[in-house]
C-alpha cells in the first residue's frame, strides 16, 4: 500500500503532525512509524512536561500560547496543574534585563512583576545579599505542568479514531529516491530492509533528525544536547515554601515552579513529596552526533551534586542547616533537539519531504502549534491560524515558512533553560 503520508518518529511531534494532517487533508491516508515498541516514549517520555508562555521570542510566545490554550481545553485529561512559574533574577541580572521583563510582561498573558517583599510571601529564600540573591521576579500565572503520556495517548487516539495507522517497534534505517530520480523520496525503508512507501514524507524524529536526514543528503541543522532532571525527597515543603497561613499542607501544594538567578530550575510535586530540578549545562556537554535510536542517556548523579545542590542550598536557608545531602529519589536523562543559532523549531521542505524538530527543550509546550503548522507544510498550506495565540488571547495568522530554514523570520529565544 502507498500512503499519501508517512510520518517518521512517533514522539509528541510526530504525533501530533499525523493528528493534524487527517486534519489538513480530508481523505488522505496517513501512518506514523515508530521505532520503539510504544509511542512517546523517546525524548517526550523523558521531559519535565512544564509549559509556560513566559519566552523572551515573539514566535516561541505565539507557538506556547496557543498550544496552552489547546491544553486548557482538556486540562482533566491531560492532568493539567496550572500552578505557575516563578522566574527568579539577582539585582546584577534585573539590572540588566529590566526593560525587557517589563517589555515582556506587557506582552504575556496572566504574568507580572514581584519584588523581594512579594516573593518572600511564597518562598522561604535566602534574603542574603550575594551576587545571586533573589531581588525580583517575573510571576507567570498561565504556566503549570501536564502530563505528557496523557498528552502524547490524547493525540494517538484522535489520529487513530481518524483512520491513522501507527507502526510501533519499526525503526526506518533510510530514506529512498524513486528509481531514476534525484528528486522525489519514494520509500523509507526499515531495518529488516521492507519499504514503506508515501507521495510525501514528514520526518519527525527529534533529536535523531539528523541521523535519518545525513545519508539523504539534507542538513536539519538539529543538534542533540544532553540533559537531566533529579527527583529528590521533599519531605518538609517547608525549607521552600513560605508557611500556609492555615497552616494546612493545602496552600503549599500551589508551590509554582521556579527558576533561580543560576539557572536551576524546580518543580515541587509536594503531594509526593518530590521536587524535581534541572539545569542545563552549556561548554563541556558535547553536542552528541550520531545518536542511534536505541541509545539511552544515563543522569549523572555527581551533576547534581556538583552544580545542583548547592544552588540549592545556597537559596534555601531551610536547607542550608541540613547537614545531609539530598536524597535522590530517580533520575533520568534524554536530549534536547536543539536549533542552536534561534532555538525555535524548525519545519523545512525539500521536495516532498519535510522535517520538523529543533524544540529545544520546549517541544512538549508548543507540540500542539508545531502539528498544525508541520501538517500545514506538508499539505501546502502557507499559513496557519494560530488559535488564541495573541497577546489578547486573539487568533494569530502565522506564516509557515517563517520556520523555514530558507525563509526563515524569527528571533533568537533566550529563555531556554
Ligand atoms: C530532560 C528533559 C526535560 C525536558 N523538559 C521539558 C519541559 O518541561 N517542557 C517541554 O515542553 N519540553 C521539555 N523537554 C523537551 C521535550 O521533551 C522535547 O522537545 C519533545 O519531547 C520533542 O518531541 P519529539 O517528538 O520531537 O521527540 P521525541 O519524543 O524524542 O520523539 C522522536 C521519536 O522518533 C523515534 N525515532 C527516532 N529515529 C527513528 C527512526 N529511524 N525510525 C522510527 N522512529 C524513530 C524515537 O524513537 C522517538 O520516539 C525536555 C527534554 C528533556 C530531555
Amino acid at each position: 500500500m502507498k500512503f499519501s503520508y508517512l510520518v517518521i518518529g512517533g514522539g509528541m511531534v510526530g504525533l501530533a503532525t499525523a493528528r493534524y494532517l487527517l486534519l489538513a487533508d480530508p481523505g488522505a491516508s496517513v501512518a506514523l512509524v515508530e521505532a520503539k515498541a510504544r509511542t512517546c516514549s523517546g525524548n517526550s517520555a523523558r521531559s519535565a512536561a512544564l509549559y509556560r508562555n513566559l519566552f523572551s521570542s515573539p514566535t516561541s510566545r505565539l507557538l506556547a500560547e496557543s498550544s496552552i490554550s489547546y491544553y486548557l481545553g482538556f486540562a482533566t485529561e491531560l492532568g493539567l496543574r496550572p500552578n505557575g512559574y516563578l522566574w527568579c533574577f539577582s539585582a546584577s541580572q534585573w539590572a540588566g534585563v529590566a526593560a525587557a521583563a517589563a517589555g515582556l510582561v506587557g506582552q504575556t498573558r496572566a504574568a507580572s512583576l514581584l519584588d523581594a517583599a512579594a516573593i518572600g510571601a511564597s518562598l522561604r529564600l535566602s534574603d542574603g545579599s550575594g551576587d545571586q540573591a533573589v531581588s525580583q521576579a517575573i510571576f507567570g500565572g498561565r504556566c503549570g505542568s501536564l502530563s505528557a503520556q496523557a498528552l502524547g495517548a490524547h493525540y494517538e487516539r484522535l489520529f487513530e479514531a481518524g483512520g491513522g495507522i501507527v507502526q510501533r517497534g519499526r525503526s526506518i534505517a533510510r530514506l529512498e529516491l524513486a528509481p531514476g530520480s534525484v528528486q522525489r523520496f519514494a520509500a523509507a525503508v526499515d531495518t529488516t530492509g521492507k519499504r514503506l512507501e508515501a507521495e510525501r514524507f514528514v520526518v519527525a524524529t527529534g533529536c535523531w533528525l539528523q541521523d535519518l536526514l545525513g545519508p539523504a543528503g539534507i542538513a536539519s541543522g538539529v543538534y542533540p544536547k544532553k540533559r537531566q532532571l533529579f527527583a529528590f525527597r521533599l519531605d518538609d515543603p517547608g525549607w521552600l515554601a513560605a508557611a500556609d497561613p492555615s497552616g494546612s499542607e493545602r496552600g503549599r501544594s500551589g508551590l509554582p515552579n521556579i527558576i533561580l538567578p543560576g539557572g536551576v530550575y524546580l518543580k515541587p510535586i509536594p503531594e509526593r513529596r518530590l521536587c524535581v530540578a534541572g539545569l542545563a549545562d552549556d561548554l563541556g556537554r558535547p553536542f552528541e552526533l550520531p545518536y542511534a535510536p536505541v541509545e539511552r542517556a544515563a543522569a549523572e548523579p555527581d551533576y547534581f551534586r556538583a552544580a545542583i545542590e548547592p544552588e540549592l542550598r545556597r537559596h534555601f536557608p531551610g536547607l542550608a542547616a541540613q547537614a545531609e545531602p539530598l536524597t535522590i529519589v530517580t533520575a533520568w536523562a534524554g536530549h534536547y533537539d536543539y536549533y542552536w543559532p534561534d532555538r525555535n523549531p524548525v519545519i523545512e521542505r525539500i521536495s516532498n519531504l519535510v522535517w520538523v524538530g529543533g524544540c529545544s527543550g520546549s517541544g512538549i509546550m508548543k507540540a500542539d502549534a508545531i502539528g498544525r503548522l508541520a501538517a500545514a507544510k506538508a499539505v501546502g498550506q502557507a499559513q496557519v491560524s494560530l488559535a488564541q495565540a495573541g497577546p489578547a488571547g486573539e487568533d494569530v495568522a502565522f506564516s509557515v515558512d517563517d520556520l523555514s530554514l530558507r525563509q526563515r523570520r524569527v528571533e533568537r529565544e533566550s529563555l531556554v533553560i
